[in-house]
């Protein structure tokens, strides 16, 4: 079966979002009749994130589910940079797992990249972090669309759909994700690489 649509979910301790977040994915992918991989990536958790994962019914319709475990934690950007490396779909949706993406959002990403963009990145419009998140982010956010030249309003929400031959090409010259840390570091954070070794467990599954 070839994939149409891949869509990736960094997992760190959330246990009690991983069905959840399964089910609101099923309920919004079902529809479109797409075959669609669910990656969820479950990034060193130390809680039962993992096991819940693998209660999971690995086919639904023309949605299958594939997990990934990372033996440490290595961080958000790494686990889904990681993981992009081995969707399979030719158009990619990022989004994280902890329910502050909506998956019923996911077909107007679909429609923006049908009409010929490359990269739609979401707006968390309205945001439900405390204002004590949303003050730094969204000065982050002006500095990063200020130093770039790319006016996105919110670079911080995963909620992405890419086209991967597009993002094969970022690749090619110089890895997106060496972008982020360069903007963390930018706006006063400090940068370190972990590099986790992958443990893909299809095989044993
Ligand atoms: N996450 C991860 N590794 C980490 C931290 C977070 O995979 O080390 C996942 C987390 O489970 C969630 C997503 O990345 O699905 C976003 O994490 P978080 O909610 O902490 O980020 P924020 O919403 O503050 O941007
Ligand atoms: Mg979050």
């Amino acid at each position: 079966m070839s994939v149409e649509l891949s869509i990736i979910v960094p997992l760190y301790n959330e246990e009690d979002n991983v069905r959840p977040m399964y089910e609101a994915v099923r309920d919004a992918v079902l529809p479109l009749g797409r075959a669609v991989e669910l990656i969820f990536v479950d990034d060193g958790s130390r809680d039962a994130t993992f096991a819940r994962a693998l209660e999971l019914p690995r086919h639904a319709g023309r949605l299958h589910l594939r997990l990934v475990k990372l033996r440490r934690n290595a961080g958000q950007t790494a686990a889904m940079v990681a993981r992009i490396d081995h969707a399979r779909g030719a158009v990619l949706v990022t989004m994280d797992g902890d329910l502050q993406n909506d998956p019923r959002d996911i077909p107007l990403f679909l429609d923006k990249i049908a009409e010929g963009h490359d990269l739609v990145v979401g707006w968390r419009h309205e945001r439900k972090d405390h204002w004590s998140r949303v003050l730094p982010s969204m000065a982050a956010n002006r500095l990063i669309a200020w130093v770039t030249g790319v006016p996105i309003r919110d670079n911080g929400c995963s909620l992405k759909a890419y086209r991967l031959d597009v993002l094969q090409h970022v690749n090619l010259y110089g890895e997106l994700h060496r972008f982020i840390p360069a903007l963390a570091s930018q706006v006063g954070g400090t940068v370190t690489e972990v590099i986790s070794p992958l443990v893909d467990i299809r095989s044993r599954l």
